[in-house]
């Protein structure tokens, strides 16, 4: 007869729930310094700095009167205005809470425990974490001097063991971009059984005329998927939605580890109504180039070390000493930064208002 102490036995007692070898050394989030006072410019996060359009707000009303029911678990529309947009078919569309969502999907799809995910550093701060939590291997090339993709080491590091490769272009937190010559030159070194993830979080702010356009690649290829948000230039960051273009096959894969209904139904509202507002949307990511572009130039006389970037925020390459007081000049400015104590600092590009201050601290340093 089993009596309660001995089935307690088998269990073995005492102890707690044990996780995975690998959260051993997973960081704990972090919460960041929030925009608690009007005062505060928020430039941490690379969100976009307009409020929410009206015709958004006016749709999220109407859809909020529904919100007892559950999403439309297909995100039918959604991936239909999508796919109109870009001329692909929808089934070579998917999406996900954020990107940050599909990129977990990515790699619960395509990694076994110890597979190995290859990409540049520093880039997405998410790249490291994501694969670890997954049990795949994170492979980081380091950057090159002027702050773009080593991409022929990165060809070097793919092995047998290698699932995905991710290229982020425009680079977080650099800035810099990768042309579509130098990618077409990669993809001929990478065996099509690797998938290569192009993430283009801040494309909407591109001006490079000789941009990697990943999705003729996908055209071309079996093993090209490119990855973007509403998260930036479309405004959209707490409503948590992104997507990801691909061939049908490598689609249909991914919507099978989506978590049901991850894409709530405010989210696929604002999102359709948000690519209805393509060119409105536009012009206020065309506001923050002009600005960029000015901000950069007015940086070009110090001793900042600031290069051209693509996206909607400046890089600051800076290290030591020098790193932690600048840091404490903007934190004393009440401007929230990124910091990363051994490379730089990134600062989100805002109105003409913020990116004044921000000057101002990076002149009187
Ligand atoms: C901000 C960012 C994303 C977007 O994340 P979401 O989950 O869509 O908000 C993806 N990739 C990079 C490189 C980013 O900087």
């Amino acid at each position: 007869m089993t009596t309660t102490t001995n089935r307690s036995a088998d269990l073995g007692t005492g102890g707690m729930p044990k996780p995975r070898e690998v959260f051993r050394h997973i960081p704990g989030y972090k919460p960041g310094r929030r925009a608690d006072s009007p005062n505060i410019a928020p430039l941490a996060s690379n969100e976009s700095h307009h409020g929410p359009l009206p015709s958004v707000l006016e749709a999220l009303a109407v859809e909020a009167q529904r919100i007892n029911r559950y999403p439309d678990a297909a995100v039918t529309e959604l991936h239909e205005r999508i796919a109109r947009k870009y001329g692909v078919g929808a089934d070579q569309v998917a999406t996900g809470p954020g990107s940050v969502g599909i990129l977990q999907q990515l790699f619960t799809t395509y990694c076994e425990s110890g597979d190995e995910v290859v990409f540049a550093w520093r880039s997405f701060e998410a790249y490291p974490l994501l694969a670890e939590i997954a049990g795949a291997k994170p492979i980081m090339v380091p950057l090159r001097e002027d702050e773009s993709h080593d991409l022929e080491a990165m060809a070097a590091s793919v092995n047998d063991r290698t699932r995905i490769v991710l290229l982020c272009t425009p680079n977080n937190p650099t800035g810099a971009s990768l042309s579509h010559d130098e990618v077409v030159e990669f993809l001929a070194k990478v065996p099509e059984r690797v998938l290569v993830v192009i993430d283009e979080a801040y494309v909407e702010y591109e001006t490079a005329e000789d941009a990697v356009d990943s999705l003729s690649l996908i055209a071309e290829r079996s093993n090209v998927l490119t990855l973007r948000t509403f998260s930036k230039a479309y405004g959209l960051a707490g409503l948590r939605v992104g997507y990801a273009i691909s061939t049908p096959t490598v689609i249909g894969d991914l919507r099978k580890a989506a978590l049901p209904f991850s894409v709530n139904s405010l989210a696929q509202r604002a999102a359709i109504v948000s690519l209805d507002a393509d060119d409105e949307l536009a012009a206020r990511a065309a506001e923050v180039v002009a600005e960029r572009e000015r901000v950069v130039a007015e940086l070009e006389d110090t001793d900042w070390q600031v290069l051209p970037s693509q996206a909607n925020f400046i890089w600051i390459r800076v290290a030591g000493e020098r790193c932690a007081a600048l840091g404490e000049a903007f934190d004393d400015a009440e401007i929230l930064t990124r910091v990363f104590p051994d490379d730089g600092i990134r600062v989100t590009l805002a109105d003409r208002a913020s990116n004044d201050r921000v000057l101002e601290v990076l002149k009187a340093l």
